[in-house]
C-alpha cells in the first residue's frame, strides 16, 4: 500500500533526493567510493559544498554581503549562537511557541531579552499582532513557522530593526526578503534533507560587534572564514540537501513551491472548515501554516480520535498524530509532499465522516 508521509521532521523528501543519495552511498561522483567515505576536503565534496551554498543564494535571492553556512548541532544550537554573536545588551523576541521559548531561554544568558508578545495564553494558536519592538534592540527574533502549533508568519515583518529567524520548518517554501534579516537559520530535516546539517544565512556586517569572547566553534566568523570546513561537516546530509536544492531549482524554485504549497494547504483547510467531525486549531486564516496543518476532533466527536487515527493509518497515512503538547492531529505537508497525498488524507476524512 502507498504510504503518505505526514511526519513533522525528519520528514518526506523528494524521490529525486533519495535516489541520488542512494546512488552516492555506493558510488559518489564517479569515485567508486561512498559519499560517506570520501574526505570533506576532496575536490568532489568541496564541489558539493560550494554548489549547495550557491544554490541557496540563488533560490532565495540572497543579496551580496551574506554568507551561507552548513553547521551542525541543529537549530537548537542556533538558539545560543545567535545571541552569542549578535546580541550586545538587548534583543527582542516574539514568543510563538515552545521553539521560540527555547530560543528566548538561551538568549537570556547573554543579556536583556524583551519578549514583545506571546500567544501562550491560547496555547500558541495564533500569531500576536500588536506589539512594539524596542528600537535599541540588536535584532528581533521570530520563528517563521511554528511546527507544533501550525501557525506561520507568512510575510517578513517590518519592525525597524534587523530580523533574525528560525525558519527550520518553512525555509525554501516561499520567497523571502533576505535583506530584512541579519540571520536566518534552519535545521535541514524538514524541507532540505536528513537531520545533521543546519543552514545559516548570515549578514557579514552584523558580525564582530559584540565584546564578549566567543568560543571558536560557536563563532560564525570561524565558519565563514573556512567556508563551513573548519571541522568536518555533515557530508552525507549536505550531499542530500544539495539534491533537494537541485530538485527545487528544476521545479521552478521557491515561487513555484509557494504556489503549490498554497494549493495543498487550501485542500486541507477547506476540508477542515467543512467537515463536521474536525476543527482546525488555528482559526485565523492569516496565521495558518502552509507546512503543518493542525486539527482536533470537534468537541462533540472527541471520542472518535483514536478511531480516526486507526482509519487513516489503515489507508496509508503516517505521522498524523499531533505533537504531545497539543494533541489531536498534525499533517506536515512540506515542499516534497505531493498533492496526491494531501488529497488522500482529505478523502480519508470524508470517508470517515460518511461512516459516522
Ligand atoms: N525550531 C523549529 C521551528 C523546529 O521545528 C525545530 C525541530 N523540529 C527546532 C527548532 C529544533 O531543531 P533541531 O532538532 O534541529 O535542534
Amino acid at each position: 500500500m502507498k504510504k503518505h508521509n505526514f511526519y513533522a521532521g525528519p520528514s518526506i523528501l523528494p524521490e529525486f533526493t533519495k535516489g541520488k543519495t542512494a546512488e552516492a552511498v555506493t558510488n559518489f561522483a564517479g569515485t567508486g567510493l561512498s559519499v560517506m567515505e570520501v574526505s570533506h576536503r576532496s575536490k568532489e565534496f568541496v564541489a558539493v559544498m560550494s554548489e549547495a551554498q550557491a544554490l541557496i543564494k540563488e533560490l532565495l535571492q540572497v543579496p551580496d554581503g551574506y554568507s551561507v553556512l552548513f553547521l551542525q548541532g541543529g537549530a537548537s544550537t542556533q538558539f545560543l549562537m545567535v545571541p552569542y554573536n549578535l546580541m550586545g545588551k538587548k534583543s527582542a523576541y516574539l514568543n510563538t511557541g515552545s521553539w521560540a521559548s527555547k530560543a528566548i531561554k538561551e538568549a537570556k544568558l547573554f543579556g536583556d531579552v524583551v519578549e514583545v508578545a506571546s500567544s501562550k495564553d491560547a496555547n500558541f494558536n495564533y500569531i500576536p499582532k500588536d506589539y512594539v519592538v524596542p528600537a535599541d534592540a540588536d535584532y528581533f527574533h521570530i520563528t517563521s513557522n511554528n511546527t507544533i502549533y501550525g501557525t506561520e508568519l507568512l510575510s517578513d515583518p517590518d519592525v525597524g530593526i534587523p530580523l533574525v529567524a528560525d525558519m527550520s520548518s518553512d525555509i525554501l517554501s516561499r520567497p523571502i526578503d533576505v535583506a530584512k534579516y541579519n540571520l536566518i537559520y534552519a535545521g535541514a530535516q524538514k524541507n532540505l534533507g536528513p537531520s545533521g546539517a543546519t543552514v545559516v544565512i548570515v549578514k557579514d556586517e552584523a558580525l564582530g560587534k559584540v565584546d564578549r569572547p566567543i568560543p571558536t566553534m560557536l563563532n560564525y566568523k570561524t565558519h565563514i572564514d573556512k567556508e563551513s570546513m573548519f571541522n568536518t561537516p555533515a557530508t552525507l546530509p549536505i550531499f542530500a540537501c544539495l539534491q533537494t536544492l537541485r530538485w527545487l531549482k528544476e521545479n521552478g524554485g521557491v515561487e513555484a513551491m509557494e504556489k503549490t504549497n498554497i494549493e495543498k494547504a487550501a485542500l486541507l483547510y477547506n476540508e477542515l472548515d467543512r467537515n463536521k467531525l474536525f476543527v482546525p486549531t488555528v482559526t485565523d486564516p492569516n496565521d495558518r501554516s502552509r507546512m503543518n496543518v493542525t486539527f482536533v476532533m470537534a468537541p462533540e466527536y472527541t471520542e472518535l480520535e483514536k478511531d480516526f487515527l486507526d482509519f487513516a493509518t489503515a489507508k496509508g497515512m503516517v505521522g498524523i498524530k499531533g505533537h504531545r503538547s497539543v494533541g489531536g492531529f498534525r499533517a506536515s505537508i512540506y515542499n516534497a509532499m505531493p498533492a496526491e497525498s494531501v488529497k488522500a488524507l482529505v478523502e480519508a476524512m470524508q470517508d470517515f465522516e460518511k461512516n459516522k
